[in-house]
């Protein structure tokens, strides 16, 4: 092991390079690579907590056997038996794969190949079929190939970005950084965003459309109606490069037709309409980064085909700061789609659908038993596990119990079948519940492989630290799977180097030209060159060593006509609408610090500060019409499932929407998951979920009492009608509430806080008269766990009784705090935290910025160094210093 590597940060699809510093004594520092070309030194909240999240606690470290553990020899042999004789039985078809964004290409690669060329199905899908399946197939369509054109730099090179379902300030933090630093550089550069709810990357922007959820492809049809008849299309592109555009621009007349129609239609001023389209009519430079927000519709494809249809029609793609950019939400989904890990596709970006292809990889592959169709896409994957056409199923690296839309089918569908292997590097997760066989993979810091970002850029992930137990990579253990099914001679890998260098021989086979994947001149990498492997933008070929920053300069496509093709996009909605017993429209995503299902930022007490409860956010004015006040727990339910969270109120949500996270889920909260809610309909074309968009009703839950708990370890909460838990330095938070109310607090306490026959010294107070409760267990003068009681929510606040778990030993004072719920000091409550780098709270920088009349980001970073490290506090920061200006 090195004490210093250079690898690549395992979140969001950025793609940040990050050192790794080890020391002696094994600690690990983190920072910002300053020569990855992705961030230049930079990072976010998340990336910057990386060491938080590390070390073996709550690790799968042998592989298991129906809870038993087994060495490696048993459990592969156990697994290999009961997947050959599943397909002995039933075929190819009664098994599937379902993977992940999170693994590396050369583990990708290995269960594609697997899968689709030896054991003969297409039945292997990834989660990023939820995040980023319509932009590839709105690329497909348009280009003839899964093309991203753009480069981040375009970011920086435009004049005006647009972003559209995009968060990037909470998603994307480093090229919000980007581009927050370009627009001080060049205040010409405009940004627009383009999202219902009034989010943080809207501190950023010129102007905000807060368009009606769902009518995103309405802007865009009647955006490209608009810049044909003020004829600002670029004739000569679209005779030479492109057709179709007369279908496209019929379809865009029936719904689009001007600018009041579109206003009307999107809930709109027809001034901000008419706005918008002028600044891109105008401006020639023009990026439109789309996300989530339109790719997680049932339409999602035909809102990325109306995106565009605009750049065709202007011209504005393959040139230095222009193009459709998709942002990608995993760090490797990009890895995935060039192996083909999507049901639907083939490796190396061929078609599934194309004898030729299929014939081309077979050839190259020797496959034994090359698959002949397209498998089952996630969705349709989980169902068909369901209705028990899948018998064996094998998890890699994702939650699936979590993730998926409709959680109670998935979690039916997981325990009805009869073989579910899990390879993750967690015991306990809410998917490896139903596993039969638990596989130890392992992670972030131990695994060598390469991963691509957004921008199309190979980077290398690499190891500095020591995997624990015998946790083994993704790629081994698929690979001795392979060899026990009779498939040794395919398989026989002795370095994740020897799979690169033949998954980019794939993409040069018999290429010439006609595939857009091409990484052939980086086929034959020595050991030495992977080890020292810089990141590059594929194609690398001979002609293009270095890689290539922009697609399509020449304006030739993938298609077999050499042309992109513009797309007819009809009007739509979603497929179920709010109605009278269910009228909010639900909308999930993700929060400013966390990261899918909390398995790695869920350990960082740093990343758990900023929002450390599952939430609920409603637009004031829909809460007060409905009684509904900050900090209730409510009942959301949707046809499909119910959640319990906490009601947060804000201006900033639309009318008639709520917003919920994605990343609860049973191991952090009692019931909590948005996925249980969630709508399993998909897009036709991508198969990608409608995540934006389920019909809702909300109710008080009422609750009884309220409280709180702050311990040092760990705590069983499930005989607690509501409980949602958090990472706290020293100590997990629990939020706790219920129904019935105890005759016995006391008891109940020590039930809860207590393990048995322990001898501690308890302080306590109970005012039975008004339903309060307080108590703290102390042990050698030293605070070990406290429990807060109330019959409404406004209880003490926790920031100020989390320090005391700072001290090893309370004085009187503190003590007497516990008791009365008040701090020693009133300077000691900062509030809610905002900056988590420097754990600077809300009521803090308040105080400061009212007391210091601090007006500016930067005044405020110098007073109290909020802000100044990562940067993803600042569009809040920016809020907070508004609001202040205000009263
Ligand atoms: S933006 Fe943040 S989460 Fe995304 S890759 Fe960079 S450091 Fe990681």
């Amino acid at each position: 092991m090195r004490n210093e590597v250079q690898t690549t940060c395992p979140y969001c699809g950025v793609g940040c390079g990050i050192i790794a510093s080890l020391d002696e004594s094994g600690n690990v520092t983190v920072k910002g690579d300053p020569d990855h070309p992705a961030n230049f030194g930079r990072l976010c909240s998340k990336g910057a907590a990386l060491a938080d999240t590390l070390g073996s606690d709550g690790r799968l470290l042998s592989p298991e056997i129906e809870g038993t553990p087994h060495n490696w020899d048993n459990a592969l042999d156990y697994v290999a038996d009961q997947f050959r004789s599943i397909i002995d039985e039933h075929g190819p078809q009664a098994v599937g794969f379902y993977v992940s964004g999170q693994l590396l290409t050369e583990d990708y690669y290995v269960a594609n190949k697997l899968m689709k060329g030896f054991i003969g199905s297409a039945n292997i899908d990834t989660n990023s079929r939820l995040c980023m399946s319509s932009a590839v197939a709105g690329y497909k369509r348009a280009f003839g190939s899964d093309t991203v054109p753009c480069a981040y730099e375009d970011l920086e090179r435009a004049k005006l970005v647009i972003l559209a379902g995009s968060n990037t300030a909470w998603c994307h933090p480093v090229l919000y950084q980007r581009l927050a630093k370009a627009k001080k550089e060049n205040p010409d550069l405009m940004v627009v965003v383009i999202d219902p709810r009034r989010t943080p990357t809207c501190e950023l922007a010129d102007l905000h459309l807060p368009l009606a959820p769902g009518t995103d492809h309405t802007l865009f049809n009647g955006l490209l109606v608009h810049l044909y008849d003020t004829e600002e299309s670029n004739p000569l592109f679209i005779e030479n490069h492109t057709e179709g555009l007369h279908a496209a621009l019929a379809m865009a007349r029936e719904t689009a037709a001007s600018v009041s129609r579109v206003a009307e239609s999107c809930g709109l001023l027809r001034d901000t309409v008419n706005r918008f389209y002028k600044l891109f009519a105008r401006t020639e430079r023009v990026v439109t980064v789309f996300s989530q927000g339109i790719n997680q519709w049932s339409y999602g494809t035909d809102k990325i085909s109306s995106i565009i249809n605009c750049h065709l029609l202007t011209g504005r793609i393959g040139r230095p700061g222009m193009g459709p950019f998709s942002f990608t939400g995993q760090p490797n989904a990009m890895g995935g789609r060039e192996v083909g890990g999507l049901a639907n596709q083939l490796a190396a970006h061929m078609n599934i659908n194309d004898a030729a292809d299929r014939d081309r990889v077979k050839r190259f592959w020797r496959a034994k038993n090359m698959v002949q169709a397209e498998g089952l896409k996630a969705v349709d994957m989980f169902r068909g596990i369901a209705e028990g056409k899948i018998k064996a199923l094998w998890i890699m690296a994702t939650n699936p119990a979590v993730s998926l839309p409709d959680n109670r089918m998935v979690r039916e569908a997981l325990a009805k079948c009869e073989f579910v292997v899990v390879s993750d590097c967690m015991r306990k997760t809410d998917t490896t519940a139903f596993a039969h066989v638990l596989l130890p993979a392992q992670t972030w810091g131990e695994r060598e492989g390469t991963v691509t970002n957004s921008e199309r850029r190979l980077s290398r992930q690499r190891a500095f630290i020591p995997a624990p137990g015998q946790a083994r990579a993704d790629w081994w253990i698929i690979c001795e799977i392979a060899k026990r099914l009779g498939f040794a001679e395919a398989f026989s890998y002795q370095e994740p180097v020897d799979i690169f260098n033949e998954h980019a021989a794939l993409s040069g086979f018999e290429n010439e030209g006609q595939r857009d994947f091409d990484i052939s001149a980086l086929a034959n990498l020595s050991d030495h060159e992977y080890q020292n492997f810089q990141p590059r933008q594929w194609p690398v070929t001979v002609e293009q060593p270095g890689g290539t920053p922009r697609m399509f300069s020449t304006g030739r496509f993938f298609t077999d006509s050499g042309r992109a093709r513009f797309i007819a996009v009809a009007a739509s909605a979603p497929a179920n609408l709010p109605d009278e017993h269910y009228p909010l429209r639900l909308n999930s995503g993700r929060v400013r610090d966390h990261w899918h299902t909390l398995t790695r930022t869920g350990r960082s007490a740093r990343l758990s500060a900023h929002i450390f409860e599952p939430f609920v956010e409603l637009y004031t004015a829909d809460a007060k019409d409905n009684g509904i006040s900050e900090g209730e727990l409510l009942r959301v339910h949707s046809r499909w499932g119910e959640a319990i969270v906490r009601a947060r109120l804000s201006d900033d949500q639309p009318a008639g929407s709520v917003f919920m996270p994605m990343h609860w889920n049973d191991q952090f909260a009692s019931q909590a998951g948005v996925n249980a809610l969630v709508n399993p309909v998909t897009d036709p074309v991508s198969g990608q979920p409608e995540f934006k968009h389920t019909p809702v009703q909300i109710e008080n839950y009422e609750a009884n009492w309220y409280g709180f708990i702050l311990s040092r370890r760990r705590l069983e909460m499930s005989q607690l009608d509501y409980w949602a838990c958090s990472k706290g330095t020293n100590l997990w938070r629990y939020e706790i509430a219920g129904k019935g109310t105890p005759e016995d607090w006391a008891g109940c306490a020590r039930r809860l806080l207590c393990q048995a026959a322990e001898k501690v010294e308890w302080i306590e107070y109970l005012d039975k008269s008004q339903s309060r409760y307080r108590a703290a267990r102390i042990e050698d003068g030293r605070l070990e766990s406290c429990i807060f009681i109330g019959p409404e929510t406004g209880l003490p606040d926790r920031e100020w009784l989390s320090k005391l778990f700072l001290d090893q030993r309370l004085d009187d004072n503190e003590r007497n705090s516990l008791l009365t719920g008040r701090p020693v000091n009133a300077e000691q409550d900062g509030g809610r935290i905002v900056c988590a780098c420097f754990s600077v709270g809300a009521k803090t920088l308040e105080k400061s910025i009212r007391e210091q009349n601090l007006e500016t980001v930067e005044a405020v970073g110098e007073a109290l160094r909020a802000g100044t490290n990562c940067g993803s506090c600042i569009p809040e920061i920016k809020g907070i210093i508004f609001s202040v200006s205000k009263t």
